[in-house]
């Protein structure tokens, strides 16, 4: 991680993790972690004078980066009923043309906005391996080099997690042409990681890994993946993302794809859960007192037509979730946490529905769970603003109308319900100043190289 000087931030609100505090001076560490806490405090000579409220950076749980190049390429009515399936193919297409330059690219490109959009950090389930048709790369790491290369330049913090995936469908069914350059054995996926874990270390990334779904992988392969790499950090699986794979499990297990995986892994809170939409009253009830994370996409989700997790029975249980932004329709976090919940008041036809309480913001509320839960799910040992903590911070404008007329928890209500992304100022990630005035240092650079990639490709 970069050394930089010590220093010291004044902010006349702070986000706290006990609560909102005024007046407050963080002071930074040389290594990047809030050393001190000072409530009530009068600013100094030398301190950065925030231009807003501070909050902490939310972390975007789940992201497949080069999904970006396509966003806006699959809204054309195909000949039948167009769902997740045909927009998969749509996907596969895709793949086929990306290089090692390209996915650089354009993750470098996605990574910038993601800080812009009060992002610090993001789990990069990353399943795009191998040259086309299924070669290997001279160096099997290649790919995920690149995505540990676009996080470090663009400054946000990764939690890399190299996807296993060997099969097409329930059953080990062998994989299709589309998928060739997803494709492992238990071994070569387990020289991946050997490869990854120095090259992780040595920058802001935390190293975990990914099973594709209970489709892409059989029983027995993923035991002999969880006995060799104990401990290696959060272990993440999309499943019950649609209907058809809760009709396909069954009628693979006669167990639904939830059930069965609670059943069968040792799913616990190093876990996280992407999607779980279709679960049932028992399964949320399971997954909640399991402790694993449910990863939730819901601009993904409703692009997709996938449904709507069923989050409000969910958190009545204690349940954890974190946001994503999944095949990257939005990279807005506040978007994201914005039809989370209106998905919720849709299907309801009520009102603010992810609360802990009566009388609570339901933009607190929503900002606190994704908050704990998107760090939980990255392997990040705390969330939040403290002594300890990484300075993973985003400076709100107070120049906005919207913020400066706010405080305590109305300004996450009005970021979050009323004014989105604009309102995002400043970032900072490890204690460094990503994002300033809204401006990335690579902004130019990069928004020329991804137009000529896209160009390209399209
Ligand atoms: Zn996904």
């Amino acid at each position: 991680m970069a050394e930089h000087a010590a220093h010291r931030i004044f902010a006349s609100q702070v986000l706290l993790g006990n609560g909102w505090a005024t007046d407050v001076a963080l002071s930074v560490g040389p290594n990047g972690t809030i050393t001190e806490v000072e409530s009530g405090a009068s600013p100094r000579a030398g301190d950065t004078i925030a231009a807003g409220p501070v909050i902490p950076a939310l972390s975007n749980l789940h992201s497949h980066a080069f999904q970006r190049a396509m966003a806006g390429l699959a809204e054309v009515s195909g000949r039948g009923e167009d769902s997740f399936w045909t927009w998969r193919d749509t996907m596969y297409r895709m793949v086929d043309r990306l290089s090692p330059d390209d996915v650089e690219v354009v993750a470098t490109r996605l990574y910038v906005d993601m800080l812009k959009c009060g992002y610090g950090r993001v789990g990069e389930f990353h399943y795009l391996h191998h040259d086309r048709g299924g070669v290997a790369y001279a160096d099997r790491a290649e790919m995920s080099g690149r995505i540990i290369a676009a996080a470090t330049a663009s400054g946000i913090g990764v939690t890399l997690l190299p996807v296993f995936y060997a099969h097409a469908n329930f059953g080990g069914a062998a994989p299709n042409d589309g998928q060739s350059r997803f494709i492992h054995t238990v071994d070569d996926f387990l020289a991946l990681m050997d490869t990854l874990r120095p090259r992780t270390a040595v920058v802001n990334a935390t190293l975990g890994f990914a099973i594709h779904s209970l489709r892409a992988a059989t029983p027995d392969e993923m035991h002999a993946i969880l006995a060799a790499a104990p401990g290696e950090g959060p272990i993440h699986i999309h499943v019950a993302e649609q209907q058809g794979e809760v009709d396909a499990g069954l009628a693979w297990s006669g167990r639904r794809p939830l059930g069965w995986l609670l059943d069968e892994m040792p799913v616990d809170r190093n876990w996280c859960l992407i999607h779980a939409t279709h679960a049932d009253t028992n399964e949320v009830q399971r997954i909640a007192a399991s402790g694993a994370v449910v990863g939730l996409c819901p601009t993904t989700e409703a692009s997709l037509g996938d449904g709507i997790f069923p989050a409000t029975a969910f958190r009545a249980h204690g349940g954890r979730f974190g946001i994503g932004s999944d095949s990257h329709v939005s990279v807005s976090s506040s978007e994201e946490l914005r039809l989370l919940e209106y998905g919720q008041r849709l299907r309801d036809e009520r009102r603010v529905r992810l609360v802990d309480g009566p009388g609570r913001s339901n933009g607190r509320d929503l900002f606190e769970v994704a908050l704990a839960g998107g760090a939980q799910a990255l392997g990040q040992p705390t969330a939040g603003l403290k002594v300890g903590a990484a300075a993973d911070l985003v400076v709100l404008d107070g120049n906005d109308a919207f913020i400066a007329a706010a405080d305590g928890d109305t300004v996450l209500d009005r970021w979050i319900f009323a004014r989105g992304d604009h309102a995002v100022r400043d970032v900072m990630v490890a204690g460094a100043w990503q994002v300033q005035d809204r401006r990335h240092r690579l902004d130019e650079t990069i928004d020329q190289a991804f137009a000529e990639v896209l160009k390209r490709l399209c």
